[in-house]
């Protein structure tokens, strides 16, 4: 079957879940792209806050079948630079949405977008994040700049491709990665209390999410060097 001219397409369907206050729009909604990301939405004031933008460039879609239209996103903050977590930001480009990432994962970014036109070094979201009850918590080791978001109120972290559920941690052999990064990444996040893990890639953990870190910190000292 073909297509007509100026056919509406119709809206994908994502597969949409809720942890604590966050939506989580899982990485497996995203069609047609070779990889992509978790991404997690947080309302705020009627304004909705995105952790991690996807690898789809038209992440956009996927925000307005599930409700949340573009005039109403406030700020989008970015884990690192990998492509399956900013080519998102193509899609909200042309409306100049603020986006966030650590300085030293900037040119890491513009590999996939070039020139957006509002990011910024994530000390300028310290404001922006503290209104959302966030810190983020500089985790390099996969990539310089890596960054996880943290909710002490709610022991909630955000931990992009730093750590996973079940025991699993970042890569470091890609460029810029580092094993020593990432061994003191993972003792710190280690030492914090966090029930809720919300991973870049794969599945969810609504519970006990230290369980999770220390696991993946005993299989990176075994495997990592110093
Ligand atoms: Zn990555």
């Amino acid at each position: 079957m073909t297509r007509g001219v100026g056919e509406v397409l119709p809206l994908p369907s994502p597969l949409v879940s809720r942890i604590g206050r966050f939506l989580v729009l899982h990485e497996e909604s995203f069609v047609g792209v070779s990889i992509s990301s978790n991404v997690y939405i947080l309302r705020e004031e009627g304004s909705f806050y995105i952790f991690d933008a996807s690898g789809h460039p038209s992440l956009l879609s996927y925000l307005a079948s599930t409700g949340i239209h573009r005039s109403l996103i406030a700020g989008v903050f970015l884990t690192h630079g990998h492509y399956d977590h900013v080519r998102g930001l193509e899609s909200l480009r042309e409306y100049s949405t603020k986006a966030y990432i650590s300085s030293r994962d900037m040119r890491l970014m513009e590999e996939t977008v070039r020139g957006y036109p509002s990011c910024s070094d994530l000390s300028e979201a310290s404001e922006v994040l503290s209104k959302l009850g966030l810190v983020s918590i500089p985790t390099p080791g996969h990539t310089p700049g890596s960054a996880c978001f943290y909710s002490p109120g709610e022991s909630l972290l955000i931990s992009g491709d730093t750590v996973f559920a079940d025991g699993y941690f970042g890569r470091t052999d890609l460029p810029g990665g580092s094993d020593s990064e990432m061994l003191e990444s993972l003792e710190r996040l280690s030492q914090m209390r966090i029930e809720a893990l919300l991973p870049g890639h794969g599945p969810v953990v609504s519970e006990r999410g230290s369980r999770h870190i220390l696991e993946a910190l005993s299989c990176a000292k075994g495997m990592l060097r110093r």
